[in-house]
């Protein structure tokens, strides 16, 4: 007798224990925010003033990626410019100020077949919503060299709209041939001494029209069948090394003097979780109906970076992400 008590009252107890934990990591929401950038919270202050009670869940960059920069000189509002880390603090206190639940948390699966929408955080907690706004943000792609992460935001940069004021006069180069690579260089030109455009093939991938423009330029410098090796400096970058036709019988080093490094090979989206239920594009951008942030399925909303191929800027993540709250709020005004 005693010893069947001693075996049914651990078992019991673990059940219990089980459906406690299965009910305490399931929470009904109705509106659920994903990512902590620009866009994630401006929805987050829209939602929260339309008593949509947002959780927001921040992913692992808790500010998004203006937190890995310096100076941010191009967002309204900052007439002597402020810091990216700061200005997302200022972000994150004002959603805070009305309510909203901010949470660090990263979407590891979603379920969008029904009419409520679950989001597994960290794969364990599940968050039912009725409304979900993606604004998990698109990271630029980088070359992989050590040297780039020891220069990051000391000269080496994934955004020329965003640093390439702070190099003017100065010499810079771009890495990439694509139209991102062809516009960065453009915008460049306009600023800097002189622009090297570091180019893997013989030839741009970027449209003829784009080509045309950096053709034209006076101050670029294409540096063809280049691939960037290292960066070198004592407080920031100062000059690059390169490989020209790398592998072949003419294979050579050459340094250049610098002092930016931009990068323009390519952004990637932070969709992949999502691409079993929502449209994107080739790249990987959630569609989003012209004019709106509304995605394919219903409920479901996308802001910034993450459905933005154009423009990436924290300005238009912002604004998409009160687009999207305004989007979720109509949403659920009908839902009732
Ligand atoms: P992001 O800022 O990318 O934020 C995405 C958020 O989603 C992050 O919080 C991340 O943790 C979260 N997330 C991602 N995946 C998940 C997941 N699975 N689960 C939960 N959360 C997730 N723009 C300017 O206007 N001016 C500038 O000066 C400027 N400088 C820049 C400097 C650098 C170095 C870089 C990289 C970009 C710069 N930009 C600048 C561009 C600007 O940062 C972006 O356009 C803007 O941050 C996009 O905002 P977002 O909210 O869409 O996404
Ligand atoms: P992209 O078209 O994919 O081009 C990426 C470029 O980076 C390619 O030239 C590629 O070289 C190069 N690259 C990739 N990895 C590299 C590496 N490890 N080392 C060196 N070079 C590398 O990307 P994008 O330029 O960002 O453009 C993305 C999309 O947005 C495109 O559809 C583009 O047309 C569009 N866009 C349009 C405009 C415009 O119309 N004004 C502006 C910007 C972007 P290879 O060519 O050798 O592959």
């Amino acid at each position: 007798m005693n010893s069947d008590m001693d075996i049914c009252k651990p078992l019991d107890l673990q059940k219990d224990g089980q459906n406690m934990m299965n009910s305490e990591n399931i929470e009904k929401v109705r509106c659920l925010i994903i990512g902590s950038g620009p866009a994630g919270y401006t929805a987050a202050i829209y939602a929260s003033r339309a008593n949509l009670r947002p959780v927001l869940y921040t992913g692992l960059e808790t500010g998004g990626q203006l937190t890995t920069t310096t100076d941010v000189d191009n967002y309204p509002g900052y007439p002597e410019g402020v810091t990216g880390p700061q200005m997302m603090e200022d972000f994150k206190k004002q959603a805070e100020r009305f309510g909203a639940d901010i949470r660090f948390g990263i979407a590891t699966s979603v379920d969008f077949s029904g009419k409520i929408h679950k989001v597994t955080f960290d794969d364990m907690k599940i968050i039912e919503a009725d409304a979900v706004i993606i604004a998990t943000g698109a990271t630029a792609k980088y070359l992989g060299l050590e040297s780039e992460t020891r220069y990051a935001g000391m000269g080496v940069s994934a955004c020329a709209t965003c640093d390439g004021f702070f190099y003017r006069g100065k010499d810079v180069a771009v890495v990439g041939g694509g139209d991102t690579a062809a516009e960065e260089a453009i915008y460049l030109s306009g600023l800097c001494r002189k622009v090297y455009l570091i180019v893997r093939r013989h030839e741009l991938r970027a449209s003829k029209v784009m080509q045309d423009k950096v053709f034209k330029s006076g101050n670029i410098e294409i540096l063809w069948e280049h691939q960037a090796i290292n960066l070198f400096g004592e407080n920031g970058v100062e000059g690059a090394t390169l490989v020209k036709k790398k592998g072949t019988a003419d294979e050579e080093t050459v340094t250049i003097k610098i002092d930016g490094f931009f990068l323009a090979i390519g952004h990637t989206p932070n969709s992949v979780v999502f691409k079993q239920y929502l449209e994107t594009d080739q790249v990987g951008y959630i569609k989003t109906i012209p004019g709106t942030s509304k995605t394919n399925v219903e409920g479901v909303f996308a802001a910034g970076d993450v459905q933005d191929p154009n423009y990436r800027q924290a300005v238009t993540a912002a604004g998409s992400g009160c687009m999207a709250a305004i989007d979720a709020e109509h949403y659920l005004s009908e839902l009732k």
